[in-house]
């Protein structure tokens, strides 16, 4: 999987750093595609990027700041110009489905492919397809906040054919018996046991990408042994009062979250446009001080996380 960062500042674009956005491309599954959040000028920002709008499938919103959710009617409509015509699932806060039906019904933005919005009501499991499930939890900002959990399935062992044909076991509706059960009866009658003849299977990945938080007992359970977490930082380490106030975190917490909840790799986001190009090095300094194995993202930057090879 392929993270697209297409917005990494917080609060209002910045020359540098455009409002939050992140692409999620899967190009093991068909080139798929998922957006986190979709600040204000996201449409613009992926025209920089290899991110194709046709391929989206699902945009998970964190909350309802506008930083993450005003540049959501003018994607929906550019996907239409485009051509799409695969259904859109939108997966977000209550208030979702009033927020983008008005605007899409007061600018007469007629779509060519069906939506469905799903507002979460519960926390727990909001999604769900052949490849993953997605949890949300209900993080500390002011605001229903939610952090998503996405948690790819385990991937059954192959079929070790080579090992069936030595034994004279030719391809044939036995084979798809063979994947399902854990003894067979062949044509002579003789039962075998499957095991033998199934690979190890592939550990799915699991990563979490939260809305902006304090810190709090429900992020570090989201992103618990996560291979990525993609944290807020909207502030520096000496601003935790002022984080606080703002119901933000700083880098240093972030890191905190990642140290304490084990995960592999902690990538910081969402930063206050009041950090300069030397103060944002500091930032991650500190960060890295407590947990190192983290990056901070900017504006285009592409990061990938590669399948684990079987077990
Ligand atoms: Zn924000
Ligand atoms: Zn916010």
């Amino acid at each position: 999987m392929i993270f697209t960062f297409l917005g990494t500042g917080a609060g209002m674009p910045a020359k540098e750093r455009n409002v939050t956005s992140l692409a999620l491309g899967f190009p093991e599954y068909d080139g798929e595609l998922w957006l986190f959040d979709c600040g204000e000028g996201t449409q613009r920002q992926i025209l920089y990027t290899s991110v194709k709008l046709t391929k989206l499938s699902v945009i998970f919103i964190t909350h309802m700041h506008g930083d993450h959710l005003f540049g959501l009617p003018g994607i929906l409509g550019s996907r239409s110009f485009q051509g799409a015509v695969t259904p859109l699932t939108l997966i977000g806060p209550s208030g979702l489905k009033s927020y983008v039906e008005t605007s899409l019904r007061l600018s007469g933005t007629h779509l060519h492919y069906p939506i469905i919005i799903r507002e979460i009501e519960t926390e727990g499991k909001v999604f769900e397809n052949t490849h993953f499930t997605v949890y949300a939890g209900e993080l500390d900002h002011g605001v229903k906040s939610y952090g998503y959990r996405v948690l790819e399935k385990d991937q059954p062992g192959e079929l070790l054919v080579n090992k069936l044909l030595a034994l004279n076991i030719k391809p044939g509706p036995i084979y798809k018996e063979i994947k399902e059960k854990k003894q067979v009866k062949l044509s002579n009658g003789q039962i075998i046991d499957t095991a033998p003849f199934i690979g190890g299977k592939r550990k799915g990945r699991c990563i979490t990408v939260l809305g902006d938080t304090r810190p709090c007992a429900m992020a570090a359970e989201l992103a618990q042994s996560a291979n990525v977490l993609i944290h807020e930082a909207t502030f520096d380490g000496q601003s935790s009062r002022l984080a606080h106030d703002y119901h933000h975190s700083t880098s240093v917490q972030a890191a905190e979250i990642a140290r304490k909840s084990g995960v592999e790799t902690l990538i910081l986001s969402h930063l206050s446009s009041r950090y300069q190009k030397k103060e944002q090095n500091a930032l991650l300094r500190e960060a890295k001080a407590v947990f190192n194995h983290t990056y901070l993202a900017h504006d285009f930057w592409m990061f990938e996380l590669k399948r684990p090879s079987r077990m």
